[in-house]
């Protein structure tokens, strides 16, 4: 077996890179800070039901990723969301039709990354605090005090501000990550015992403290009973909210919720908070990924593209197409 690939960060890019190296015929080793896969894409098991805390739907608007959500199709992980689009400004609901396809995994969002990572060698619970070069190998350093190595290459799929400390050995790189800002999302869900009297299934809000609501019972694959209703605060009132108590948020978007939604909004039977802290990239970036080839040295996620579910993908398959072309490179040196 050859020195395996140190891939750190489960979400849909390290996902992504792991999936395009395996193909290849490389070694792949994964370390996640949290219990479970996929990142921003995971979902909260409650009471109600899975939630989609994070990402919502996702669309394709590249070939290539349009070809693996395809296949995702294919096998069950994900399928079309057709929702009862609305739009929301200055307090007036009207409905908001497109043409526009939306994805989601089936039958939670975090089934695709589950899928991805299938049997791929993985340490959950593992928070690597150092990323660092011996003589010829790299090896990693975890919270609690393990090291872990030796890899051949290391790629580091965390949000910018988690990656920069990772990039040390490589300062230009650190030095691009570190000027990245992530703004965060209070995410809110409520769960009613019985169905909400509204048409709408999705919102896109304007001019309230929310900027986006989902019915989940509307998503293929969800539970119909208790309606659960995710909710999205808007950057700027995530920032400006950042350390209220989560009996707080929820109350205040609750409250958001019930004056926008136009109908009768009884207390809910479960209510969930989740803080974002690095939800998204401030600004879209046409990186692709970071990387140092003659290092080994690489960095990916959705703040090297477009701050979405797709750019995430594409900067995991970009990292694993530059990382084999360095290795052809060099395979007759
Ligand atoms: P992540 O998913 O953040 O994965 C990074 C992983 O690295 C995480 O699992 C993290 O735990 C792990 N990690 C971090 N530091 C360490 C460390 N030191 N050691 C080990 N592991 C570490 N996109 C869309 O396309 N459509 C949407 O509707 C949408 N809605 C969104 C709503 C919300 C509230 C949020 C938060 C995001 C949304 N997004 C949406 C964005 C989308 O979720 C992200 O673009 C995408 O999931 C990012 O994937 P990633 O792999 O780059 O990063
Ligand atoms: P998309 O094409 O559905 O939406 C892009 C944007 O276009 C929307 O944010 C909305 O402002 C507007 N829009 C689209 N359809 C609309 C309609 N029918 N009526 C009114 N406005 C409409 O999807 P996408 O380009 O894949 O973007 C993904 C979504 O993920 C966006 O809504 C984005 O805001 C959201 N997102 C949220 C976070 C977060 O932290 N909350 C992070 C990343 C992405």
């Amino acid at each position: 077996m050859s020195i395996p690939i140190a891939i750190i960060g489960t979400g849909i890019a390290g996902l992504s890179a792991a999936q395009a190296l395996v193909e290849a015929g490389l070694d792949v080793q994964l370390f996640e800070k949290s219990r479970g896969s996929g990142g921003r894409m995971a979902s909260k098991r409650s009471e109600s039901g899975s939630l989609d805390l994070g990402a919502q739907y996702f669309t394709a608007r590249d070939r290539r990723f349009a070809e693996a959500v395809q296949q995702w199709r294919a096998r069950g992980w994900a399928a079309e969301w057709t929702p009862a689009l609305y739009h929301s400004r200055e307090g007036r609901l009207s409905p908001s039709p497109d043409e526009q396809v939306r994805w989601v995994g089936t039958p939670r969002m975090s089934s695709i990354t589950r899928a991805l990572l299938g049997a791929l060698p993985v340490q959950f619970s593992c928070r690597i605090t150092e990323v660092f070069r011996g003589d010829q190998h790299w090896h990693l350093q975890d919270a609690d005090g393990n090291s872990h190595g030796p890899f051949s290459h290391a790629i580091i799929a965390t949000p910018a501000p988690q990656a920069t400390n990772l990039l040390a050995a490589a300062p230009k790189l650190a030095s691009v990550a570190a000027s990245v800002t992530m703004e965060p999302t209070w995410s809110v869900a409520l769960s009613f015992a019985e169905p909400l009297d509204t048409p709408v299934e999705g919102c896109f809000v304007q001019d309230s403290p929310l900027d986006w609501l989902a019915r989940t019972r509307s998503k293929p694959g969800r539970a119909s009973s208790p309606d659960s209703w995710v909710l999205h605060a808007s950057s700027e009132w995530s920032r400006h909210n950042l350390d209220l108590s989560r009996e707080r948020v929820i109350e205040a978007l609750h409250g958001a919720f019930a004056e926008m939604i136009g109908c009768a909004v009884p207390p809910p039977v479960e209510s969930i908070a989740h803080r974002w802290l690095y939800a998204r990239p401030a600004a879209a970036h046409q990186w692709g990924a970071l990387s140092d080839g003659d290092l080994g040295l690489y960095a990916c996620g959705d703040w090297c593209s477009s701050g979405r579910v797709e750019g995430a993908w594409l900067s995991g398959q970009e990292t694993a197409k530059r990382l084999q072309a360095h290795l052809a490179s060099h395979a007759w040196t």
